[in-house]
């Protein structure tokens, strides 16, 4: 870039924002970007014409007001470019396509089996993914370099349900994943394609879809995925902040100093994982010789008022919010949500919210947000094609 003010990913002004600002319809033209981004004009057109030669905008209705000094019109191209998302859980996966503004064009879900092992699993989803793209009609093509690779995709992104080494795209000492450490996810996706294949973890994901479809306007945030696992992404600044390794946000394996006694996945005792996880609720009840199968059976016990359940979640609550008091005095977001299978307990929620107050600065806590993740069931994917937007909008 040759310009002073270097685009960085999520800072105002850089090529992602420009990108955001017109596929919102907050901005129709390169006069709207100024004016909303603050840079000058020369370097707004600087960067809308390397967004134009991406193929990420496009200008329409031009040559209509002849003579007159109406500004050429903006879009985001609807239809052909699309991105490839995949949302790996423990027992469903969901997947589709989007377009280039990050709407949804095509979803579908299904059930997926952890233990079969990352080859079976991820070929499986890229062939569908590669499938639901236009022109798409079967296996992602192996050959490197020939036309139409990935079926019109411009690339995917994949969320694993386990910390992922973001640099390489390899899986780290997962849980309740048999035969996926230290898997490369981005190697194996290589051999398969050759469009960009871009690989975080499900609670990055989640922050990230959250973000931009909820709170673009709030750079400090905190979301947390509780579902069976419990997981947290950061977004610092406006942009997802990963750490040095990928693994920032990761608070399964926080300590829970009043529960020191339940022993983790990881060899560990009283990790909030092993407390306050839906898998952990599942085990307590098992124990206390509930008939629980998994997660729904918990939810369907706490929503019929069983004493034992709702305890349990009371429990699980004010371990999370614990965990994030420590993270909310230290980091000062704006909000906390929580969101996965769990953020619908209420009495989980409670908990937590009450906890934060309590071991909260008022400094920290005076404008916070404590919500649950209202993005719906897409936050997932919708995160996981922003990855993929933002390696094609920054990649230079
Ligand atoms: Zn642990």
């Amino acid at each position: 870039m040759t310009t002073g003010d270097a685009p960085r990913e999520g800072l105002r002004g850089g090529p992602r924002e420009l990108l955001r600002l017109v596929a919102s319809g907050a901005a129709a033209s390169r006069a709207d970007l100024a004016r909303l981004s603050g840079l000058s004009p020369s370097t707004v057109s600087l960067r809308v014409e390397a967004l134009i030669s991406e193929g990420l905008l496009q200008e329409t209705g031009d040559g209509k007001s002849r003579g007159g000094r109406r500004p050429r019109q903006l879009a985001v191209p609807t239809g052909g470019a699309l991105v490839g998302a995949v949302d790996l859980g423990a027992h469903h996966a969901r997947f589709g396509t989007l377009d280039l503004s990050g709407r949804v064009v095509e979803v579908r879900s299904r059930p997926v089996r952890i233990e079969d092992g990352p080859e079976a699993v991820l070929g499986d989803l890229l062939d569908e993914v590669a499938a639901l793209a236009p022109g798409g009609s079967g296996p992602v093509p192996g050959q490197r370099g020939g036309p139409g690779v990935g079926g019109g995709l411009r690339g995917i992104g994949i969320g694993i349900p386990g910390p992922v080494h973001f640099e390489t795209g390899r899986i780290v000492s997962p849980s309740r994943m048999p035969g996926w450490n230290g898997f490369d996810v981005r190697a194996f996706c290589a051999e398969r394609t050759d469009i960009p294949v871009v690989v975080d973890n499900d609670a990055n994901l989640m922050a990230l879809g959250e973000h931009v479809t909820t709170h673009p306007e709030l750079d400090h945030a905190v979301y947390v995925k509780a579902g069976t696992g419990i997981g947290a992404g950061v977004i610092s600044g406006g942009r997802l902040h990963r750490g040095a390794q990928g693994s920032a946000g990761d608070i399964s394996h926080c300590r829970v100093v009043a529960d020191p006694g339940a022993l983790c996945s990881c060899g560990n005792s009283g990790c909030l994982e092993a407390v306050a996880s839906g898998a952990a609720l599942v085990a307590a009840l098992r124990e206390q010789g509930l008939p629980v199968e998994d997660l729904t059976g918990v939810m369907r016990l706490i929503d019929d008022g069983d004493r034992h359940a709702t305890a349990l979640a009371r429990r699980a609550g004010r371990s999370i919010g614990e965990i994030l008091a420590v993270v909310v005095n230290f980091f000062n977001p704006q909000v906390v949500a929580i969101g996965g299978r769990l953020a619908e307990c209420e009495p989980l929620l409670a908990s937590m919210r009450a906890t934060l107050y309590e071991r909260c600065l008022p400094l920290a806590t005076q404008a916070l947000l404590i919500e649950r993740v209202v993005a719906g069931l897409d936050v997932g994917i919708v995160g996981a094609a922003q990855l993929v937007i933002d390696r094609i909008v920054d990649r230079d």
